[in-house]
């Protein structure tokens, strides 16, 4: 299902023109135009999946193998040293467009950017409690 309401809805279907670099029958991959790097690029399904835990199974494994198709695209046409790949699921979580949606992120060396998180130093009473939970 489409939102009618939702601009990646209406970019992943073409209604509104974006820079698109590859397309198939699930996904349109874009040129974010606000862009970390240089050729940082989104994988946009073309149905209405807010985010991670909606997508149905099917449709991530489609998701991954284009945001490799992409990445590959980007790897070989732009002189790249390395590459993110990103997918924020909630306002916490720094998700700002409510459809699922993976970035894919172009590095350079000295590029500047701090895509990575500052380690924690957790005791390992924490990080049994943790294991505990999720296991329970
Ligand atoms: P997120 O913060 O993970 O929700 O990422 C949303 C991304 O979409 C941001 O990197 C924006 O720069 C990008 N973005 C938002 N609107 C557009 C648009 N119309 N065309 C291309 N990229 C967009
Ligand atoms: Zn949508």
């Amino acid at each position: 299902m489409k939102d009618s309401n939702c601009i990646f809805c209406m970019i992943a279907n073409g209604e509104i023109p974006s820079r698109t670099i590859l397309e198939n029958e699930r996904f349109r991959v874009i040129l974010d135009n606000g862009p970390a790097t240089r050729g940082h690029a989104l994988v946009l399904p073309k149905e209405h999946f807010a985010n991670l835990f909606d997508m149905p199974e099917d449709w991530l494994k489609d998701a991954a193998v284009t945001a490799q198709q992409a990445a590959g695209r980007i790897r070989d046409k732009l002189s790249i040293d390395g590459l993110n790949i990103v997918q924020n699921n909630g306002e916490a979580a720094g998700q700002t467009v409510h459809h699922f949606h993976i970035h894919v992120i172009p590095r350079y060396k000295d590029d500047g950017q701090k895509i990575l998180w500052s380690p924690r130093h957790p005791s390992d009473s924490e990080l049994d409690a943790v294991c505990g939970e999720l296991n329970a």
